[in-house]
Protein backbone atom coordinates (compact mmCIF):
# COMPACT_ATOMS: atom_id res chain seq x y z
CA UNK A 1 0.00 0.00 0.00
CA UNK A 2 1.18 3.25 -1.36
CA UNK A 3 1.03 6.38 1.26
CA UNK A 4 0.67 9.08 -1.53
CA UNK A 5 -0.86 12.25 -1.10
CA UNK A 6 -1.66 12.39 -4.52
CA UNK A 7 -3.37 9.45 -4.63
CA UNK A 8 -5.49 10.15 -1.56
CA UNK A 9 -6.37 13.53 -3.22
CA UNK A 10 -7.82 11.29 -6.22
CA UNK A 11 -10.03 9.37 -3.88
CA UNK A 12 -11.28 12.39 -2.13
CA UNK A 13 -9.46 11.00 1.28
CA UNK A 14 -8.09 14.09 1.62
CA UNK A 15 -9.69 17.83 0.32
CA UNK A 16 -8.34 19.79 -2.89
CA UNK A 17 -9.62 22.40 -5.48
CA UNK A 18 -10.64 20.65 -8.20
CA UNK A 19 -10.43 21.92 -11.65
CA UNK A 20 -11.42 18.53 -13.88
CA UNK A 21 -11.43 15.32 -13.92
CA UNK A 22 -12.09 12.56 -16.38
CA UNK A 23 -11.48 8.94 -16.43
CA UNK A 24 -7.67 8.91 -16.46
CA UNK A 25 -7.04 12.34 -15.23
CA UNK A 26 -7.18 14.43 -12.10
CA UNK A 27 -6.57 18.14 -12.12
CA UNK A 28 -6.50 20.50 -9.22
CA UNK A 29 -4.89 23.38 -7.90
CA UNK A 30 -1.71 23.44 -6.31
CA UNK A 31 -1.90 24.31 -2.61
CA UNK A 32 1.13 27.13 -2.65
CA UNK A 33 0.82 28.47 -6.03
CA UNK A 34 3.82 29.58 -7.69
CA UNK A 35 1.78 31.92 -10.24
CA UNK A 36 -1.68 33.46 -10.21
CA UNK A 37 -2.89 30.03 -11.67
CA UNK A 38 -0.92 27.03 -11.16
CA UNK A 39 -2.57 24.05 -11.74
CA UNK A 40 -1.61 20.11 -11.18
CA UNK A 41 -2.85 17.15 -14.21
CA UNK A 42 -2.00 14.15 -12.46
CA UNK A 43 -3.17 10.47 -13.79
CA UNK A 44 -5.61 8.15 -11.65
CA UNK A 45 -2.92 5.46 -11.88
CA UNK A 46 0.24 6.14 -9.51
CA UNK A 47 3.06 6.41 -11.27
CA UNK A 48 6.33 7.20 -9.71
CA UNK A 49 7.60 9.87 -12.47
CA UNK A 50 8.21 10.44 -15.75
CA UNK A 51 11.07 8.30 -15.79
CA UNK A 52 8.89 5.74 -14.97
CA UNK A 53 6.76 6.12 -17.87
CA UNK A 54 6.96 3.29 -20.46
CA UNK A 55 5.42 3.25 -24.11
CA UNK A 56 2.05 1.75 -22.67
CA UNK A 57 1.75 4.95 -21.18
CA UNK A 58 2.35 7.07 -24.29
CA UNK A 59 -1.68 7.65 -24.64
CA UNK A 60 -2.41 8.98 -20.72
CA UNK A 61 1.09 10.99 -21.39
CA UNK A 62 -0.38 12.59 -24.65
CA UNK A 63 -3.72 13.53 -23.40
CA UNK A 64 -2.54 14.79 -20.21
CA UNK A 65 -0.52 17.16 -22.46
CA UNK A 66 -3.36 18.04 -24.47
CA UNK A 67 -5.51 18.48 -21.77
CA UNK A 68 -3.74 21.08 -21.03
CA UNK A 69 -5.05 24.24 -24.02
CA UNK A 70 -8.66 23.81 -23.15
CA UNK A 71 -7.78 23.83 -19.06
CA UNK A 72 -5.79 27.42 -19.62
CA UNK A 73 -7.95 28.71 -21.73
CA UNK A 74 -11.01 28.03 -19.57
CA UNK A 75 -8.90 29.96 -16.71
CA UNK A 76 -8.65 32.93 -18.67
CA UNK A 77 -5.30 32.27 -19.72
CA UNK A 78 -3.37 33.29 -23.11
CA UNK A 79 -0.15 31.44 -22.75
CA UNK A 80 1.05 29.00 -20.13
CA UNK A 81 4.36 27.35 -18.88
CA UNK A 82 4.19 23.23 -18.02
CA UNK A 83 6.69 22.10 -16.30
CA UNK A 84 7.54 18.32 -15.11
CA UNK A 85 10.03 17.96 -12.47
CA UNK A 86 11.86 14.50 -12.28
CA UNK A 87 13.55 12.84 -9.60
CA UNK A 88 14.64 14.57 -6.10
CA UNK A 89 17.71 16.18 -8.22
CA UNK A 90 14.84 17.31 -10.58
CA UNK A 91 12.58 19.05 -7.94
CA UNK A 92 10.41 16.18 -7.17
CA UNK A 93 9.26 16.31 -4.34
CA UNK A 94 5.55 14.30 -4.51
CA UNK A 95 6.36 10.87 -5.79
CA UNK A 96 3.46 10.48 -8.31
CA UNK A 97 3.48 11.67 -11.34
CA UNK A 98 2.13 15.46 -12.26
CA UNK A 99 2.18 18.21 -14.89
CA UNK A 100 2.89 22.06 -13.74
CA UNK A 101 0.09 24.24 -15.32
CA UNK A 102 0.94 27.85 -14.26
CA UNK A 103 -0.04 31.22 -15.96
CA UNK A 104 -1.84 33.93 -15.31
CA UNK A 105 1.28 36.85 -15.15
CA UNK A 106 3.77 37.28 -18.08
CA UNK A 107 6.57 34.72 -17.47
CA UNK A 108 9.97 35.45 -18.05
CA UNK A 109 11.64 33.59 -21.23
CA UNK A 110 13.93 30.94 -19.75
P1 LIG B 1 6.92 18.86 -7.33
O1 LIG B 1 7.97 19.71 -6.64
O2 LIG B 1 6.89 17.47 -6.77
O3 LIG B 1 7.05 18.91 -8.82
O4 LIG B 1 5.56 19.58 -7.03
C1 LIG B 1 4.66 19.15 -6.06
C2 LIG B 1 3.62 20.23 -5.93
O5 LIG B 1 2.55 19.71 -5.19
C3 LIG B 1 4.11 21.49 -5.22
O6 LIG B 1 3.98 22.61 -6.09
C4 LIG B 1 3.22 21.57 -3.99
O7 LIG B 1 2.85 22.89 -3.67
C5 LIG B 1 2.02 20.73 -4.36
N1 LIG B 1 1.39 20.06 -3.26
C6 LIG B 1 1.99 19.35 -2.26
N2 LIG B 1 1.10 18.84 -1.41
C7 LIG B 1 -0.12 19.23 -1.88
C8 LIG B 1 -1.45 19.01 -1.42
O8 LIG B 1 -1.70 18.35 -0.41
N3 LIG B 1 -2.46 19.58 -2.13
C9 LIG B 1 -2.22 20.31 -3.26
N4 LIG B 1 -3.28 20.82 -3.89
N5 LIG B 1 -0.98 20.53 -3.73
C10 LIG B 1 0.06 20.00 -3.04
ZN1 LIG C 1 -0.02 8.21 -5.92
Amino acid sequence: MIDCIFCKIIQKQKPADFIFEDEHITVFKDIHPKAPIHLLIIPKTHIKSLAEVSEKEAHLIAHMLLVMPSLAIRQGLKGFRTIINTGKDGGQVIDHLHFHLLGGDHLSSM
